[in-house]
């Protein structure tokens, strides 16, 4: 019920200015009346862009039964664990530590904090962002909550449609984008208290990053990583509500994530 409660709680603060109602009106509120939900998902398909590695594979779909209108009455699909919108379980870089379902369902809700680079991103597809950014968002905008979900958008997301782009591979097939310096993943995880990080491309370490340190700071920590996250243009720096539902997929290094955010 703890879950329960962190939501609740967090639209006792959402609905603070609006007159008192009964709590199950809150619900009402969240789901059919005046605050947004995101979508923070990107649809899978099998043009959706997927990492280029001998791993890599694009998203296979089968359709077993059709509709008569060709339409799929059933179908199954064949997809990596780190393929479209997806969560990183800190097993994926950490031995010992949780896996997708064992992560407890409470760490999956929290405050998002939006922080925009992607100006600096668009100049420069190798940006990292650095402590710096950090320290001039919480300048901005405050601390950075408790049991936040911190997100970098980088631009990147609206290039998801092209492949090509949302690759952006050098004639050596190197790709470049961006990601978190660790630096920045070090301050996140030393000094203050978060749940994830999380970006809108394919990594939370940059592209030309040889050994995945942050990867290793945050996974390493016992946290989660968030990787192509859609849509992040459309969240506040702060007061969004983030509600994460990973497939459970036992034993899992991670699981593609259907992300929702609530916006005042
Ligand atoms: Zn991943």
């Amino acid at each position: 019920m703890r879950q329960f409660s962190i939501i609740l709680t967090t639209l006792a603060l959402v609905t603070s200015c609006a007159p008192k109602e009964k709590e199950g009106d809150r619900f009402e509120e969240l789901f059919h009346g005046e605050l947004k939900i995101v979508d923070l998902t990107h649809p899978l398909s099998e043009t959706s862009p997927y990492w280029p590695d001998p791993n890599g594979y694009a998203f296979d779909y089968d359709t077993l039964i059709k509709q008569p209108s060709g339409a799929p009455g059933m179908g199954r699909y064949k997809v990596s664990e780190h393929l479209g919108t997806h969560m990183d379980a800190p097993i994926h870089f950490a031995d010992g530590k949780s896996s997708i379902d064992d992560i407890a369902p409470n760490e999956m809700f929290g405050p998002a904090v939006v922080i925009d680079v992607s100006s600096k991103c668009a100049a420069d597809a190798d940006y990292v962002l650095v402590k710096q950014d950090i320290l001039d968002w919480e300048a901005e905008h405050g601390p950075i909550p408790e049991r936040a979900i911190v997100l970098m958008n980088s631009g990147w997301g609206n290039k998801w449609e092209d492949a090509a782009a949302y690759k952006n591979e050098d004639e050596k097939g190197q790709m470049h984008f961006p990601g978190f310096s660790a630096e920045a993943a070090e301050l996140l995880i030393k000094e203050r208290n978060i749940l994830g990080i999380g970006i809108d491309n394919f990594s939370v370490d940059r592209a030309i990053a040889t050994d995945f340190p942050v990867h290793l700071i945050v996974n390493g920590a016992g946290k989660f990583h968030l990787e192509n996250v859609a849509n992040l243009d459309q969240l506040p720096p702060t007061g969004a509500y983030l509600i994460n539902a990973p497939i459970k997929i036992e034993g899992g290094s991670g699981g593609q994530v259907r992300i929702f955010a609530v916006v005042p």
